[in-house]
């Protein structure tokens, strides 16, 4: 049996207790599920998703409606030296979806990170991720003060549930020496700035030692702007000497889907 802390061993435990009640139930509406759905979620309410399609930005993954002829040249991305190669999101943060990350993060209900996890690998269908193999996951760090006080960081939490569905490593590269103040009620340029200097690589050599050279998909729940994630790459590549950084996560903030 590995060897877990005692915190670790008290999530595990708290993960092992939700499993045996939560999977049965649909956690968008309640209603019996299939133990075996995937995602786990009914098939009504999987029809409350909203993919994100293409065309989208080749860099931000920001949605576009309509044609586009050329390359795209987005809003959110134009004039900005982003340190990520590209951020791919696989549903709009609208309706259910969103209400889900919400209840994830500040409901606390950490049994949500399993459907949200697996709503992320809809990110391998896009070529430029499913052609590799040797991707490190590493998640966007909380402050240590804000995951004491949530209980457990949700990027993590996602990382776990993808590194067990695909095989890839997961490692805890990053993090965060700053406290910095809600992102919400930022605009892009303030978001930029509030972040400066906000994460740091690991203090551990043997993790740093692993992403020189490395292909990286870092993970979170939402992108909004891509401030937080542009910083994250920033540490990656420049100190850790990353050769790559791509950017998933579940949804995307911005321009809601039609209809
Ligand atoms: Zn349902
Ligand atoms: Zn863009």
């Amino acid at each position: 049996m590995p060897k877990l802390d005692p915190g670790a061993w008290w999530k595990e435990g708290t993960r092992q207790l939700v499993d045996l009640v939560y999977p049965w139930l649909c956690p968008g509406c309640e209603d019996p599920l299939e133990a075996d759905a995937f995602p786990a979620l009914c098939e009504p309410c999987r029809f409350r998703l909203y993919p994100l399609e293409a065309p989208f930005c080749e860099v931000c993954g920001e949605k576009f409606h309509g044609v586009v002829h050329g390359a795209l040249n987005c809003w959110n991305c134009r004039g900005r030296e982003l340190a990520f190669d590209f951020a791919r999101s696989g549903y709009h943060a609208h309706e259910l979806l969103r209400e889900l990350i919400h209840r994830l993060k500040y409901g606390r209900e950490i049994a949500l990170s399993r459907v949200l996890g697996q709503l992320l690998l809809r990110n391998w269908e896009d070529r430029r991720i499913e052609r590799h193999r040797d991707w490190i996951l590493v998640p966007v760090p909380l402050h240590p003060r804000k995951e004491r006080e949530r209980q457990f960081n949700q990027a993590d939490e996602l990382c776990r549930v993808v590194a067990e569905e695909t095989g890839l490593q997961r490692l805890m590269a990053l993090r965060r020496i700053r406290f910095t103040t809600a992102q919400a009620s930022l605009d892009q340029q303030l978001r930029l700035e509030n972040l400066k200097g906000a994460f740091a690589l690991s203090r551990k050599p043997k993790i740093i030692e692993q992403i020189e050279g490395k292909k990286i998909l870092l993970v979170d729940d939402v992108f909004t702007t891509g401030a937080t994630t542009h910083e994250c790459a920033k540490v990656l590549k420049a100190e850790g000497k990353a050769s790559m950084v791509a950017v998933i996560t579940v949804a995307r903030a911005g321009t809601p889907p039609l209809g």
